[in-house]
């Protein structure tokens, strides 16, 4: 047993967290004078501002002065805009009168088509749109959602010269998205017969947003999405986009403008960013108070998408869906879902080479102490993240306000997450069986996944593969030595790797889901277990008790401070805007 190996255990949790942190913030905002063919959040700033300057539902006086702006602008920009209007279906009418609203008022979303000027006769007629949504809930400017995302959809058609695309571009401006959908779905044919110009929809691209900050990721893309998943691969320089996020996102019942054009086949892509939540829906979601960083984010990915979709002979089609991940905003990482199974394959044959080679250094019930240990660390996490979060008392019981908590109860599940992989590191085991137990307990969940969620595969099977080749570098060798510094040699700089990766995927779930299931996050603490097995500190236990000990304290007065939060609405109680 190596005692008080702490140094390297916390130099990589250091590491890993700095990377994490680096890989999951936004880039800086170009400024407004930025070069013309680039996309400038400083540029689409002036649109944010027209558009947010105060609450625009529909109906609204304010929400006709936006359409009346946002007119000029596409005109200016050499579109055809039309106005495609209706009446609202009964229940978004109900809600627009809960919010003061007159429920006549109607829906009335813009339809903007810029002409292909280099069409060719190798060319085919689909288009591709860009959509975002003009109107606000009744409380909120609406800075973020979605402001950004129609200033954004300006900018890229400001950045994209005419004369370069091969297919028409539309900008689908939607109204009453906040209302249930209303524009989009007229627009795709849920009310009635659907817009014209929907049939000839080739690619789609909304724009979103469930927060004021945070990097904007690709979450959610139409059915089959192999060739649009492999547009965005080559394409994006800066890209966040996870299959995790498509296979979570279908099993949930939250909707986007996306989701009519989804339901009908068409292939696309959602971008949303969701950081800074306590901006969501809220009057706090003003363009003084919107992340640049993040609406840069947005736009850029979308732009670099938008070009090289509008200069293609063909549109991506149908083609089976695709396992991917951004490695920490380098590129994105796409295979097969049989790919999955070579993975799996070969991180099998790296655990059982230094299972093998290294046969003295570990027991069968050792191992299996390990894989439980690995178990019972995840279930225990479970437990205390649950506690917790009741201890911190849903901070009033709303769910905005558990927004706005979020980032405490981020650092709450964060510092429980450690105190449990303390605790399991006090454990007196060998080195080699706890990291082969904890290996294994992962391939086992990472075979799972790829049974039953394969896009949820870069979880478990991506830190698997880094540790399972630490095994194998460590299986290198035939001795019944003690694991030294040599062994480690690939396990370090892999733990660092994957540990960055899942504290960016745990950020991501966290703002996700987070508020009220931060218990998601337990599962991965196998895959961290597997990982840093080897650089755990080892037997100390007096210090690492007193460690536990201060963890839990300091997740508790988180969620005291949390609990004791005033209940004061970051919404306001439904009220008049001015009425049409
Ligand atoms: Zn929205």
């Amino acid at each position: 047993m190596q005692a008080g190996r702490w140094l390297p255990f916390l130099f990589t949790l250091i590491a890993a967290a700095l990377i994490a942190v680096w890989g999951t913030d936004t880039p800086a905002p170009l400024p407004h004078d930025a070069p013309a063919d680039q996309f400038s959040a400083g540029r689409a700033m002036a649109d944010v501002r027209a558009i947010a300057a105060r609450p625009h539902p529909t109906g609204s006086a304010a929400n006709d002065a936006v359409r009346a702006h946002l007119v000029r602008r596409l005109k200016a920009l050499g579109f055809d805009v039309q106005v495609h209007a209706g009446p609202l279906p009964p229940r978004p009418a109900e809600r627009l009168a809960k919010w003061g609203g007159d429920p006549a008022a109607g829906f009335a979303s813009l339809i903007a088509v810029r002409r292909a000027a280099a069409r060719d006769a190798a060319t085919d007629q689909r288009a591709v749109a860009i959509m975002a949504h003009i109107d606000s809930v009744w409380a909120s400017p609406g800075a973020a959602d979605d402001a950004a995302g129609v200033a954004a959809a300006l900018e890229i058609a400001r950045a994209i010269p005419q004369a370069s695309q091969r297919r028409d571009l539309v900008l689908l401006l939607t109204d009453a998205e906040e209302l249930g959908l209303v524009g989009a779905r007229a627009f795709f044919g849920d009310h009635g017969p659907a817009h014209p110009l929907a049939a000839r929809v080739g690619l789609l691209i909304n724009l979103e947003a469930r927060g004021g900050g945070g990097r904007a990721m690709m979450f959610e893309t139409g059915p089959k999405n192999g060739e649009t998943v492999q547009l965005l691969a080559r394409q994006v320089r800066d890209p966040a986009a996870q299959s995790l996020a498509v296979a979570i996102y279908e099993r949930l019942p939250n909707d986007t403008d996306f989701t009519p054009a989804k339901n009908r086949g068409v292939q696309g892509m959602n971008f949303a960013f969701i950081g800074d939540a306590w901006a969501y829906h809220s009057p706090l979601s003003t363009p003084d108070r919107l992340n640049q960083g993040s609406l840069q984010h947005l736009g850029a990915q979308a732009l670099d998408v938008t070009r090289a979709a509008l200069a293609l002979e063909r549109l991506p089609g149908p083609a089976p869906d695709l396992i991917f991940g951004d490695a920490l905003g380098l590129g994105i990482i796409a295979y097969p879902v049989w790919a999955g199974w070579v993975l799996l394959g070969a991180a099998s044959l790296l655990i059982l080479l230094a299972a093998r080679r290294r046969l003295g250094q570990w027991t069968l019930p050792g191992a299996s102490a390990g894989a439980v240990e690995a178990l019972l660390a995840a279930l225990l996490a479970g437990g205390l993240l649950w506690l917790f979060n009741q201890a911190s008392g849903n901070a009033g019981g709303e769910y905005y306000d558990r927004l706005a908590a979020l980032p405490r109860l981020e650092v709450q599940a964060l510092l429980l997450l450690l105190a449990v992989l303390v605790a399991a590191a006090m454990m007196p085991r060998q080195p080699l069986d706890r990291w082969l137990g904890a290996a294994t307990l992962t391939w086992v969940l990472a075979l799972a996944i790829q049974i039953w969620l394969p896009g949820a595969g870069p979880l478990f099977a991506w830190p698997l593969l880094l540790a399972a080749a630490g095994l194998g570098w460590a299986g290198r060798r035939r001795t019944t030595a003690q694991l030294d510094g040599s062994d480690l040699l690939l396990a370090a700089p892999g733990a660092v790797i994957g540990l960055a990766l899942l504290g960016g995927l745990g950020h991501f779930a966290m703002l996700g889901v987070g508020p009220m299931l931060p218990m998601v996050l337990a599962p991965l603490l196998v895959p961290v277990l597997a990982l840093l097995a080897p650089l755990l500190p080892g037997d100390r236990p007096s210090r690492a008790r007193l460690a536990v000990a201060a963890l839990l304290l300091a997740a508790l007065a988180i969620a005291l401070w949390v609990r004791l939060d005033p209940v004061a609405p970051s919404v306001p109680p439904y009220a008049g805007t001015e009425k049409n």
